[in-house]
């Protein structure tokens, strides 16, 4: 199955003029449908390995390479990416002064609905389905009309990622650390948002600190990364021995 792998990946960033190598020769397979979690040590390169698969380009990726449903992922712009179904929802969503709200989300959908071959929707149309997203997350049409992010607290800007990733309906979501901060309703939000797309075409990374969200988002595979590497991956065992046991069993027997 090569729906998502990474094979061999490195990449690193200019750390004031000096290159600093973060991902260090990192493997992970994803099957179509599957749903996986990373978890690891604070600086392990969790969130680089997220960045690096959204195409953000202030890390440079020296080595490996990332099969996306038959596409090299690495050889296409974040643009191309999107509209290949990949959807990223970062640890700390990027707030848009300026910006509307639907207006951001309308452009966005469009643009992947254009590069499927599927027409745009009119505002009537995107209006009358945002509605009925917005009512199942329990989010108030008034976000709507709100700049993106801007002013939203922790729990806001996390049901508003999961509103992009309902409408975008992605094929491979990647959820970096989307549970940090959050309460025990929220995180109900972020982990029924993944479970309702669930199914043979979607598949999600899951980056998490905690075992708790794995209690609501049930995972496959749980993979252990440290220094830039999967280092173990098993059942979700793994993720209650982590939080059982903590890093020390998996670090040692890598070393
Ligand atoms: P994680 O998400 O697992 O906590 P990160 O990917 O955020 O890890 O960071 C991995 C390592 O790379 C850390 O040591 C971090 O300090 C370093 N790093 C990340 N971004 C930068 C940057 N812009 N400049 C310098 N070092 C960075
Ligand atoms: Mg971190
Ligand atoms: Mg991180």
């Amino acid at each position: 199955n090569d729906f998502m792998k990474i094979s061999g990946l490195c990449a690193q960033i200019d750390d004031n003029g000096l290159p600093k190598p973060i991902l260090r020769g990192l493997d992970l397979e994803i099957p179509k449908g599957q749903v996986h979690a990373i978890m690891g040590p604070n600086g392990s390169g969790k969130s680089t390995l997220s960045y690096v698969l959204a195409g953000r380009d202030d890390y440079e990726v020296t080595d490996g390479s990332v099969a996306f449903d038959g596409q090299d992922l690495l050889a296409m712009s974040p643009d191309e990416r999107a509209a290949a179904g990949v959807f990223l929802a970062f640890q700390s969503p990027v707030e848009l002064p300026g910006v509307n709200n639907a207006n951001f989300l309308r452009t966005a959908v469009n643009a992947v609905r254009r590069a499927r071959g599927e027409d745009e929707l009119d505002a009537v149309a995107f209006l009358k389905t945002v509605r009925a997203e917005t009512k199942r997350l329990h989010m108030s049409d008034e976000m709507l009309k709100r700049n993106v992010n801007v002013g939203f607290s922790g729990g806001e800007k996390k049901r508003n990622e999961v509103l992009q990733m309902r409408m975008l309906a992605p094929k491979f979501a990647i959820l970096d650390e989307t549970d940090s901060g959050l309460d025990i309703d929220a995180l109900r939000v972020v982990a029924d948002g993944v479970n309702s797309l669930r199914g043979p075409d979607f598949s999600a990374l899951v980056i998490t600190h905690h075992q708790r969200l794995l209690d609501y988002i049930q995972p496959d595979r749980v993979h252990v990364m440290a220094k830039g590497r999967i280092i173990h991956s098993g059942g979700p065992e793994v993720a209650r021995q982590l939080e059982a046991q903590g890093y020390a069993k998996y670090l040692e027997a890598a070393a």
